[in-house]
């Protein structure tokens, strides 16, 4: 089974299409499906369709990355993110209370392509995580002076503090 050619469109042209197993490869620019700011690199995905004549089974794999800065140290850094997931495209309501509502779509019997724009947009926007971190253990930077602890040192006396006694400390100091 050989992906078709690129295509920076993500729509799959159903009307007419054979029943069986479909490859598809697109690669969009970020802009062009709605992600903004942080995005820019293309958003590569790979989608499966398996078509039967009562419904459309869609499985896809998103691969793009974006441009954050780390909650923690303000770095800039570039985070891949990678997204799945999986759609029922069938014809009627009936059939499509057998899933769950955010796996299935109901589409017209006469529609020429599912656009999977939307539904793309939004796994790329669930996949950011939602602490973002520059590094695994990203060092932070100093509440004294400012200073980069991923970068260099400083000379601030470090003061020993547990969040979990900050709240006992604030009443102590009363
Ligand atoms: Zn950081
Ligand atoms: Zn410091």
């Amino acid at each position: 089974m050989k992906p078709e050619k690129k295509n920076e469109e993500l729509k799959i042209r159903i009307s007419g299409l054979s029943n069986g197993l479909h490859d598809y490869r697109f690669s969009a620019d970020p802009s062009a499906i709605g992600l903004e700011n942080n995005f820019n690199k293309p958003v590569e995905v790979d989608a499966h369709l398996d078509k039967t004549s009562r419904q459309l089974y869609l499985t896809v794999d998103i691969r793009t990355s974006a441009h954050f800065e780390c909650d923690r140290s303000l770095d800039e850094f570039e985070q891949p993110l990678t997204a799945h997931f999986n759609m029922f495209f069938v014809y009627d309501e009936l059939e499509a209370d057998k899933y769950p509502p955010d796996e299935v779509h109901v589409i017209a019997p006469d529609t020429v392509s599912l656009d999977l724009t939307k539904d793309i947009r939004e796994m790329v926007l669930l996949s950011v995580p939602l602490k973002l971190l520059c590094r695994e253990n990203c060092k932070g930077l100093c509440p004294q002076c400012g200073t980069n602890w991923n970068h260099e040192s400083c000379d601030c006396k470090e003061e020993v503090s547990d969040p979990r006694w900050s709240g006992l400390k604030d009443l102590l100091d009363k």
